[in-house]
C-alpha cells in the first residue's frame, strides 16, 4: 500500500528544521536556547574591572580584583557579593520586566543566570538562603516575590535550605525607586525582621538588583542583629552608583 500523505509529511518534516527554537528574551528563532546568539553576547557576565565587595565598576582598562575607595573607608555589612552584570542595556530591561511588567516567561532564564552567579562567588557556601521579602501587601499585588523565584534554582542545584521566614519586611515602604539615596536609608530603616532560625548560620541574601545598597544594608544589619555569622549577598545586577 502507499501512503503519499505519509511521505509528504515525511520530506516536509526533512525541510523544516524541528530542533530550531526561540530566543526567550527576542523571539528569534535559534537552534540552541535559550538564547539566540546575539543576546547571549549582550548578556555575557561580567568577570572582572569590579570592586568584590560593592560590585562598582571600574573602567574597561583596569581589570584586576581590589576594592574600592569606598568600601576601604565604610566596607558593607556583607563579606561577599555574587552578581551577573551592570545594571545597564539588555540584562536592565529584563531585571525590570521581571519585577513591574509579570516578566514570569524569564524566569528559567533569570533562575541560571542567577544560580552561575553563585557557583562564581568566591565565598564559603552558605547555610540558609534568604531572600529579600516584599511586604504581604505588595505580594499580594505584584502575585510573586522575584527574589525568591530567583533564589530557587541555587537552592535546587546546591541543596542549600532557603527560608522566606527568616526575614520579613514588617513595614510596607515607599518603593524605593521613587527617592534619592539618603532617603531610601531612612525609608526602609527598621523594615525588617529576622527570626532566631538565622542564629550562628552564613546566610546568602538574594535580590534582584544592588542599586544604593540601601535595602541590602538594612537586610544585612538586621541578619547580623538576630545573631547571623555571616552574610554574602546575590545580585543580578549592579547598578552604578
Ligand atoms: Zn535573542
Ligand atoms: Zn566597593
Amino acid at each position: 500500500m502507499n501512503f503519499p500523505g505519509l511521505l509528504t509529511l515525511r520530506r516536509l518534516a526533512q525541510r523544516i528544521d524541528l530542533k530550531a527554537t526561540r530566543c526567550v528574551v527576542c523571539g528569534t528563532l535559534c537552534h540552541e536556547g535559550p538564547l539566540c546568539p546575539e543576546c547571549r553576547q549582550e548578556l555575557k557576565p561580567r568577570t572582572g574591572g569590579y570592586c568584590p565587595r560593592c560590585g562598582r565598576h571600574f573602567g574597561e582598562d583596569d581589570d584586576t580584583p581590589h576594592l574600592c575607595a569606598s568600601c576601604r573607608s565604610i566596607p558593607p555589612p556583607w563579606n561577599a557579593l555574587g552578581f551577573h552584570g551592570a545594571h545597564e542595556g539588555l540584562l536592565r530591561e529584563l531585571v525590570l520586566t521581571f519585577k513591574f511588567r509579570q516578566g514570569l516567561h524569564l524566569t528559567a532564564l533569570l533562575r541560571d543566570m542567577t544560580e552561575q552567579a553563585f557557583s562564581r562567588m568566591d565565598a564559603p557556601q552558605p547555610e540558609l538562603i534568604v531572600p529579600v521579602p516584599l511586604h504581604r501587601r505588595r505580594l499580594v499585588w505584584r502575585g510573586y516575590n522575584q527574589s525568591l523565584e530567583l533564589s530557587r534554582g541555587i537552592t535546587k542545584r546546591h541543596h542549600i535550605p532557603l527560608s522566606t521566614k527568616a526575614l520579613l519586611r514588617t513595614r510596607n515602604t515607599i518603593p524605593q525607586t521613587q527617592l534619592e539615596a539618603e532617603e531610601r536609608r531612612k525609608n526602609i530603616r527598621g523594615a525588617f525582621k529576622a527570626d532566631e532560625e538565622v542564629q550562628g548560620k552564613s546566610v546568602l541574601l538574594v535580590d534582584d538588583v544592588l542599586t544604593t545598597g540601601a535595602t541590602l544594608e538594612e537586610c544585612a544589619k538586621t541578619l547580623h542583629r538576630a545573631g547571623a555569622s555571616a552574610v554574602a549577598v546575590l545580585v543580578l545586577s549592579v547598578a552604578e552608583k
